[in-house]
């Protein structure tokens, strides 16, 4: 008769591991980590004790699923290591994967309650892909964890993808001691009324003044910040960066409103209402002088619980800015009841207006349905004075761009607000000889 194999601890499963590699040397060992995808729900749903049970038969089906001489460990949370022995080729692992899956099909029953378990797997190579257990392990997991980015269900370790997850990890430990040696810094650029000519507020945008490097744009790291715990304390630290400074430039521009950009990430974390109100009682900013602009595919991942937090926030009264308007899936259902009071053209479509019939009409047809909607309107990436004077004629309420101001250093901002022919000048409107004018 075919007998399981055991649920191995961690300890033991390594130990077998490196047995079997050391004595065998068989090539074509696939290590499998077969992690359960739902483990933080189900502990959440279940509690830990009865999340353990779950774990138990979770294991004892696996086992079912394997032969004799495969080997079985549970290495801690929702994750389990499997040894597959003596397979012809590595695709036939994929059949193991197919035995456990269906082994997993019928739900499990803990505590007079059902559970459906859903497997990811990670698999790694004995000898192409590492020569020694641990190092095995290690790809594996890197395979498993590059399914959650993928989103697929099982994937074998590729060594690009290795590079890619290497030079991620060396550019976090980076970015944490950029974080605490100061080496952030935000860069601020105006935004225009495009009404009365004055200035509407300012944009925050971070730089990273790195010491071998030069300064680098928030695309050479913001990407890895987004997806490591550090986006966390970096959007606190934006937050307050960012309210500090609209507070000290306040001899210059009374009542300047900042606008600050939030990651898809923390739209979804519970501290961010925290993090928005500590920042503004230590300035003791009023709340309407606070916007914060989320990009229109951030808030569509999750359409129902970022509309749960936008809502929050807004009830807070600060202000909520789709940003790069135009260039997500633009759900117009969504935008009718989503808590917003602004939306921010994406600047590839001001910056072909001019030359683009098409983008042109875009512009103008989003300008009258932001209005419609009872929106403001923010035009980015203005690069010349004719687009302001055509946006301006649409009746765009904001611009924003590099004819105005480029993003600059809080002490750059505060000559410019002092000295800029912005600050106090005559509208746009007023002198724009498209003002009005329909195409
Ligand atoms: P965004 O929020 O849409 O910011 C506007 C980007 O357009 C900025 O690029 C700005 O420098 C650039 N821009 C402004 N005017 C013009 C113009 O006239 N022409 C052109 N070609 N570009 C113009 P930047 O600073 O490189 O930022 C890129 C993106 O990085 C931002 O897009 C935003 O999504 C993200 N980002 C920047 N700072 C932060 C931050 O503090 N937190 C988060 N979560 N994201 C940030
Ligand atoms: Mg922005
Ligand atoms: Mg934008």
């Amino acid at each position: 008769m075919n007998a399981n194999p055991p649920v191995l601890d961690r300890a033991t499963f390594l130990s077998r591991l490196n047995g079997y590699i050391g004595q065998s040397g068989s090539p074509l060992t696939v290590l499998v980590v077969a992690d359960i995808r739902q483990m933080g729900l189900i502990n959440g749903r279940y509690g830990y004790e009865a999340g353990d049970r779950l774990l138990g038969r979770v294991g004892e089906r696996i086992a079912a699923a394997l032969r004799t001489d495969d080997v079985l460990g549970h290495l801690g949370g929702g994750s389990f290591g499997i040894l597959l022995t003596r397979l012809p080729s590595a695709d036939v692992a994929r059949l193991a994967l197919n035995k456990i899956d269906q082994a997993l099909e019928a739900p499990i029953s803990v505590d007079g309650r059902e559970a459906r378990i859903r497997l990811g797997y990670g698999l790694a190579c004995f000898p192409d892909d590492a020569s020694d257990a641990d190092r095995l392990l290690h790809r594996a997991e890197t395979a498993l964890a590059g399914l959650s980015a993928s989103g697929g269900h099982s994937a074998f370790f590729d060594k690009r993808l290795h590079e890619v997850v290497d030079a991620t990890n060396v550019l976090v430990t980076e970015l944490e001691q950029a974080m605490e040696s100061q080496q952030l810094e935000l860069y601020y650029q105006p935004k225009i009324d495009l009404q009365n000519g004055g200035v509407a507020g300012a944009e925050a945008l971070v730089r990273w003044n790195h010491p071998q490097r030069g300064l680098v744009g928030p695309f050479g790291f913001m990407p890895q910040m987004e997806n490591c715990p550090l986006i966390a304390p970096f959007t606190q630290w934006c937050l307050k960066a960012a309210l500090c400074n609209a507070v000290y430039l306040d001899c210059h521009c009374t009542g300047l409103r900042m606008a600050v950009n939030l990651s898809a990430n923390v739209l979804y974390q519970p501290e961010l209402f925290h993090h928005v109100e500590s920042a503004m009682a230590i300035w003791s900013m009023p709340v309407e002088r606070l916007v914060l602009e989320v990009t229109e595919s951030a808030m569509m991942r999750d359409p129902e619980s970022s509309m749960a937090t936008l809502r929050r926030l807004a009830e807070m009264g600060v202000t909520i800015s789709i940003d790069d308007f135009g260039t997500g899936y633009s759900s117009l259902a969504y935008l009718k009841h989503l808590p917003v009071g602004e939306l921010k053209i994406d600047k590839s479509f001001i910056m072909q207006m001019l030359e683009n019939a098409a983008d042109r009409q875009i512009v103008r047809s989003v300008i009258d349905l932001a209005h419609n909607l009872g929106l403001d309107v923010v035009a980015e990436g203005v690069e010349s004075e004719e687009t302001a004077r055509e946006l301006a004629g649409m009746g765009c309420d904001i611009a924003q761009g590099y004819f105005f101001a480029r993003p600059m250093p809080r002490d750059a901002l505060e000559a410019w607000l002092k000295s800029s022919e912005w600050s106090g000048r005559n509208s746009v409107q007023d002198e724009a000889p498209g003002n009005g004018k329909q195409d």
